[in-house]
């Protein structure tokens, strides 16, 4: 505690942030009752939001930076796939059952009434899943460009689920395309529904590959993150070929400090070379509130890698970035310029410990 008060008496401003964000969090809190003691009146569209705080708080309080009309689109959007993932993370399904239900999962948004019992690994998973029917009526009250999207995006990732349910992840570019499967599309798909409601019209978000770079950033970033939760469970999600040449097997790459860091620090930088495709990106987003909705994830991300980079701590436990930190790049992120700023000085901070001079070409492909 002591530790705390002397630190923030140092980092006053981000103390001030840490507050400003409470407030803006405490309206996205949980309510108390269950989903599944959930009254019949109750509005369905109230349930959609309900559900989202359970199932991705981060996200419920991101998505209120959208403006309103892309609000329920990418609400709705992003409760599909999550349904999607809660089938293909359940691991009582047999497997032919469940490869069945995923190529499907798309059509049966035309089902009002499809709703799945005992599917998902926690309670609040349990009860999406059982209440499906509430979110593919509410999903079926989009305007058909909307639809469209999600369905389109539904399907190809189902097809991903069922490749890799019976592939390993060995190089870096099978990375690239499972990352692609289960991130890259989502940035495709929000993509299309931003240029869908006509608030965005670059067209550099047609071109997916800028749009995959997004979600691949992210996506990368949380797998390098999540490695020893993820240990702990049997398995990981880094690229064998960021490992198998450094260390026979994981228990050994956990306890060798220098073979470990290794492998971290090329997962690491191999992420970051996504940054130059984000910060182009960015670049065109015209609407403020869309350009908030991005970058705010995007900037959590590349200051997380900076937190992780390096890091002995990463190989036993799940790293993150301070409480003020995050609130600092919440409350602060205002337009493309500053944002790029902030970009560039943490890339520089890294720079200095890179001794493979990655890092710095990296620096020369974003326009100073
Ligand atoms: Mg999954």
């Amino acid at each position: 505690m002591i530790r705390r008060v002397l630190y923030y008496s140092f980092h006053a401003s981000e103390l001030a942030h840490i507050f400003q964000m409470k407030n803006e969090f405490s309206q996205f809190k949980p309510s108390k009752y269950r989903l599944t003691e959930l009254s019949q009146d109750r509005d369905d569209r109230d349930y959609c939001y309900e559900a989202l705080k359970k199932v991705s708080r981060s996200f419920a309080v991101v998505i209120q930076q959208l403006p309103k009309e892309l609000q329920d689109p990418v609400c709705l959007f992003y409760l599909i796939l999550r349904g999607l993932d809660t089938v293909e993370d359940d691991m009582n399904i047999p497997n032919d059952t469940k490869e069945a239900l995923l190529l499907s999962f798309a059509d049966r948004m035309n089902n009002e009434e499809f709703v799945l019992e005992n599917v998902g690994d926690t309670q609040d998973y349990q009860d999406l899943m059982l209440h499906f029917d509430i979110i593919i009526r509410e999903y079926q009250k989009l305007d058909s460009a909307y639809k469209e999207v999600i369905t389109e995006i539904t399907k190809e990732m189902a097809i991903g689920m069922n490749k890799y349910a019976h592939k390993n992840v060995e190089s870096y570019n099978d990375w690239d395309d499972y990352c692609y499967y289960v991130a890259g599309l989502v940035g495709i798909g929000l993509s299309k529904l931003f240029l869908a409601s006509k608030l965005e019209t670059s067209s550099k978000l047609e071109s997916n590959d800028l749009s995959n770079e997004m979600g691949l950033f992210l996506q990368k970033t949380n797998i390098t993150r999540d490695f020893a939760e993820d240990l702990e469970m049997g398995r990981i999600f880094w690229p064998e070929a960021s490992w198998k040449n450094k260390a026979t097997n994981l228990k050994e790459l956990q306890s060798s400090e220098p073979k470990g860091l290794a492998a971290l620090n090329e997962v690491v930088i191999n992420a970051l070379n996504h940054v130059p495709a984000c910060l182009d990106y960015l670049h065109c987003l015209q609407n403020e509130k869309v350009f908030r909705f991005c970058a705010i994830p995007q900037l959590m991300a590349i200051a997380t890698l900076q937190e992780l980079y390096n890091n002995p701590k990463v190989l036993h436990e799940n790293v993150k970035i301070r409480k003020g930190k995050t609130a600092k790049y919440f409350m602060s992120i205002k337009g493309y310029d500053r944002t790029k700023k902030e970009f560039i000085t943490i890339l520089k901070k890294m720079e200095k410990k890179d001794k493979t001079g990655q890092i710095a070409s990296i620096l020369t492909k974003i326009n100073l």
